[in-house]
């Protein structure tokens, strides 16, 4: 199966989460400061459940500090007081009030201005911030700066991982290379999903709307199903998320998994439901 194939399954299934077809916002979700929040969003969502970082930023907006110059005037002791309990409360305030101090003075307060920078620039200069690794950096580029870079995150590496062979991208690696998704660097998963699914080659805010709806489904998937002791056979894992009520809307008639029929790890009988 192609990956675009495996996007369209689950797309199928959850319906569109993230764009204009999406019944409710998957990300920014107050939009205030769109730029800004959802960079202050990947930095909170770090070993932190996605609840805990809707309601930290819900108390940053109302605490008038979810803008950059804001952020920038804030003690790190309010900061963290206002982002906990995300984990490292400590060290994220300060991050990301260093990261609000660098939009301040390199780009005058305009998120939206650092965003349109080339992305191999951008890139390198969001890698030199606090709080920012791989990860965070192309989870920012993607949803903030709509560039086309694929995020890949544990989620997507259990997922494949279990899917196996079957989402196994351009190459057809074999069972003694399952691990493929486990073991690769960041940048090399990375690389495999965007040649796989730049074949052939849409335009690129095709793309870039691709990229951001899969990671979507793929961390959908995971939250509901592919959890650490997955729920194959159902039923899905009910979470609560304030601002995205409309996620929900799909789980009344949902029973199963919909990549079983795809997936080596549930066809190989290793199924746990939970
Ligand atoms: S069938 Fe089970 S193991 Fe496979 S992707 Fe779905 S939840 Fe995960």
């Amino acid at each position: 199966m192609r990956l675009i194939d495996l996007y369209q399954t689950l797309r199928a299934h959850f319906g569109p989460l993230h764009g204009p077809d999406a019944h409710s916002p998957w990300w920014p979700l107050f939009g205030a400061d769109a730029h800004f929040e959802i960079i202050v969003g990947a930095v909170l969502v770090q070993q932190t459940r996605w609840e805990t970082v809707e309601a930290a930023v819900r108390r940053l907006l109302d605490a008038s500090r979810l803008a950059p110059p804001a952020m920038a005037a804030a003690a790190p002791e309010e900061l963290a007081a206002l982002i906990r309990p995300a984990a490292f409360h400590t060290q994220k305030a300060a991050g990301l009030i260093a990261i609000a101090r660098h939009i301040c003075a390199r780009h005058g307060g305009d998120t939206a201005a650092m965003l349109t920078m080339p992305t191999p620039e951008l890139r390198a200069e969001l890698l030199g911030l606090p709080r920012i690794g791989p990860e965070t950096c192309d989870v920012i580029m993607l949803y903030a700066g709509g560039h086309p870079v694929f995020v890949v995150d544990e989620y997507t590496r259990r997922l494949f991982d279990r899917l196996g062979s079957q989402a196994s991208g351009a190459g057809s690696r074999g069972p003694e290379q399952m691990s493929f998704w486990r073991k690769s660097s960041y940048e090399a998963v990375r690389l495999v999903i965007e040649a796989d699914l730049t074949t052939p080659t849409p335009e690129s805010r095709l793309l870039t709307s691709i990229y951001a709806d899969f990671h979507a489904q793929i961390n959908e998937a995971c939250v509901r199903y592919c959890l650490s002791r997955p729920r194959c056979d159902g039923p899905p894992a009910r979470r609560v998320y304030s601002a995205q009520a409309g996620r929900e809307s799909y789980l009344a008639s949902d029973e199963g998994c919909p990549l079983r029929g795809v997936c080596a790890w549930y066809q190989q009988g290793d199924k746990l439901t939970g």
